[in-house]
């Protein structure tokens, strides 16, 4: 399961394909050296699901590993209601949802689905506000969609690719003061 990719960065790679080069780079060393605030409130939020103290419910279960042999994917998923057959991420806040969340919350679907879960919704649950954010069920259509990135992610390769540094962009990125196409600093330090 080497090769798989992790569901986790498949949003990474919309923000910069090349932040997932550096993540490679820099996984092995200490966090701190990288982790920006954001991040580190989205790990607590997913700490808080692995040691499943954010329910008491005995129908919800947490952190389930998912893989998917078809996708060439694999990674965690935070509750699933075994009652409501409802998959959820949990996110601290969503004023807006990327495309590269809603490609998590579908590789999710389709790991589960394949590995013999029953999911009959999906949603988003945003911690500030107590809000659930349901998302379709994906189409056919949407599946395609899904494959098709997942190549183009597979395929990357930061040698050849053009790196666009948009100063904006780059300053709110975690790898920021790491990466190589950039000399100034985000703005998390
Ligand atoms: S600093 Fe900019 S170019 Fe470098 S990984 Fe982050 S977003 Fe990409």
């Amino acid at each position: 399961m080497d090769d798989y990719i992790a569901i986790a960065t498949l949003n990474d790679y919309i923000f910069c394909p090349y932040s997932i080069y550096l993540h490679n780079v820099y996984m092995d060393t200490d966090e701190g050296m990288y982790k920006a605030t954001p991040q580190i409130k989205g790990t607590l939020v997913h700490e808080g699901v692995d040691h499943k103290t954010s329910s008491t419910k005995k129908t919800d279960i947490f952190s389930i590993h998912v893989y998917s042999d078809t996708l060439g994917v694999s990674g965690k998923i935070d509750v699933y209601k075994t009652d409501k057959k409802q998959l959820i991420e949990r996110k601290n806040n969503l004023k807006q949802i990327f495309r590269g969340q809603i490609y998590q919350l579908w590789a999710q679907y389709y790991c589960m689905i394949e590995m013999g879960y029953e999911v009959k919704s999906i949603c988003f649950y945003e911690i500030s506000t107590h809000k659930t954010i349901h998302v379709p069920i994906p189409s056919e259509k949407d599946r395609t969609e899904l494959v098709l990135f997942i190549n183009k992610f597979r395929n990357y390769k930061p040698s050849e690719d053009v790196i666009t540094v948009n100063p904006n962009k780059c300053s709110h990125c975690i790898y920021c003061n790491l990466c190589d196409k950039t000399d100034f600093n985000n703005v998390y330090t």
